[in-house]
């Protein structure tokens, strides 16, 4: 029996106004290279680094969420390498006193958390000789947390990767998109039979939450066959290949970095006065984690309803204004118009929720008429196409034209018997036991009524009569 051992060091993107250590514009999306660039993140000699305080207090807001220590003070550091998407030579980063200590995850202890600049983007030529470097990316600010050795399996460094993302989005620190880059997991990974740790393999390439599962799925069934062919796991750096989705050696120990750690000389430490801490305490809002527990008790929805909702902590929201306005509807009612049918209208019109055109009210309005059998739910759903269409209330569009169920038995009947006099064949095939007749009648009536008889009312008349 084989003990696999996952520690992960993941990368974030800061979403702030301006980058790290100057005032050029922090602009993922800037598709034109070399634009947002200064003296200063281009590492011009003589130049002076400022600190980003937005940067500073998301990282410590960061920490609160996540019950660590603060560290005040703390201190930034220099971490030497050479490369060309570096243009200082160095990068400043924090060593030995990070700005968040500890605290926990998922129940995987967090060894720290810090603050860094991200290096420029490389673009490698067509030609395989030439390479491009676009410095917009240069000294954007970046987080950086590393775990402790506490994770078992694949799944659960994936769980992980998914609840920082949605606190990073709770928090509005970072939008922690993997696919852009904003997001750069790093699982270390090893495997071994006995207490001891065995040597571990750090992977690195890893660009999606589903390629997080699969590269160390893949990396711990090779250490195993290494370690069972009597071979040692070698430790190293790994890439992931996501079309042969298999791992490969990019570095090897004998040339790991020496990164000759030495306190940044130009920066100031970083000291968090109490009145800032306390108004960054009150600035975390409810966690994901409590909101799906909450979710479940107040409103009876099961786990994976509550895990939809607060995906997004503007939908859970608007999930929560919709059950305070609502009268008769039930939160699993407005749970289903939501998810189901607001969502797709705002999803296909290229929107968010909070953009929605159909306001929490409204719905809950829509959804009250439904519970109440006063609409059918076909005929609520073209309801709800119209309000998004115009922006009017139920009840405008209602009193615009009649379009409510006919729930009223004495002008059902009305029809029923008007319909079974019509239809001496359906009546005589329905009595020979032809069930399907039943269903042709009803479909008559609704037809005359159109479409806005109580499908289940009428079918009981039906019922009544046809027995006489
Ligand atoms: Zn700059
Ligand atoms: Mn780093």
């Amino acid at each position: 029996m084989y003990k696999t051992t996952i520690g992960l060091e993941i990368h974030a993107e800061l979403k702030t106004e301006s980058k790290m250590f100057c005032s050029c514009k922090n602009d993922p999306d800037e598709k034109t290279p070399n634009l947002n660039i200064c003296p200063i993140c281009l590492a011009h000699p003589g130049v002076l680094p400022t600190i980003n305080k937005k940067a500073v207090e998301s990282i410590v807001k960061v920490g609160l969420a996540l019950g660590s220590k603060i560290g005040s003070p703390s201190k930034f550091d220099r971490k030497n390498y050479f490369y060309p998407d570096l243009p200082k030579g160095y990068q400043i980063s924090q060593y030995d006193e990070p700005l968040v200590v500890g605290g926990s995850l998922n129940g995987v202890k967090l060894t720290r958390v810090h603050l860094e600049e991200d290096t420029a983007r490389l673009q490698h030529g067509s030609d395989g000789k030439s390479s491009y470097v676009d410095y917009n990316r240069a000294s954007l600010p970046l987080m950086e947390l590393v775990t402790n050795p506490d994770i078992k399996s694949a799944d659960e460094a994936y769980d992980f990767a998914k609840e920082l993302q949605l606190i990073l989005r709770y928090l509005e620190v970072s939008d922690a998109d993997m696919e852009k880059g904003q997001m750069r997991v790093e699982p270390n990974i090893s495997v071994s039979k006995t207490d001891k740790l065995g040597d571990k393999v750090e992977l690195k390439n890893i660009n999606s939450f589903s390629a997080v599962k699969n590269a160390i799925a893949y990396e711990v069934d090779r250490q195993i066959k290494v370690l069972e062919a009597g071979e040692k796991v070698k430790q190293e750096t790994r890439g992931w290949d996501e079309t042969k989705m298999e791992t490969f050696s990019q570095r090897t120990k004998e040339n790991a970095h020496d990164y000759r750690y030495i306190p940044e000389p130009d920066l100031p430490p970083v000291e968090i006065p109490a009145e800032i801490m306390e108004s960054l305490k009150i600035e975390i809002p409810e966690l994901p984690a409590d909101k799906r527990k909450r979710f479940v008790s107040e409103y009876s929805l099961n786990d994976d309803q509550a895990s939809t909702l607060t995906a997004d902590r503007y939908l859970a929201a608007y999930f929560e204004e919709a059950n305070s306005e609502k009268e008769k509807a039930t939160p699993q009612l407005i749970f289903n118009y939501l998810t189901s049918d607001l969502l797709s209208l705002v999803n296909s019109a290229g929107l968010k929720i909070t953009e929605s055109k159909i306001s929490p009210q409204h719905l809950a309005s829509l959804v009250d008429l439904a519970e109440a059998g006063t609409l059918n739910s076909r005929k609520a759903k073209d309801l709800l196409k119209r309000m998004w269409d115009t922006g009017l209330s139920t009840e405008e569009i209602l009193s615009q034209e009649d379009i409510t169920q006919i729930g009223d038995e004495g002008v059902l009947k009305e029809t029923v018997v008007r319909i079974i006099e019509a239809n001496p064949k359906a009546v005589e095939d329905y009595r020979k036991g032809k069930e399907v007749s039943l269903q042709f009648l009803v479909g008559k009536a609704m037809g005359e009524l159109k479409g806005r008889g109580n499908p289940e009312l009428l079918k009981k008349l039906f019922l009544e009569y046809l027995a006489k």
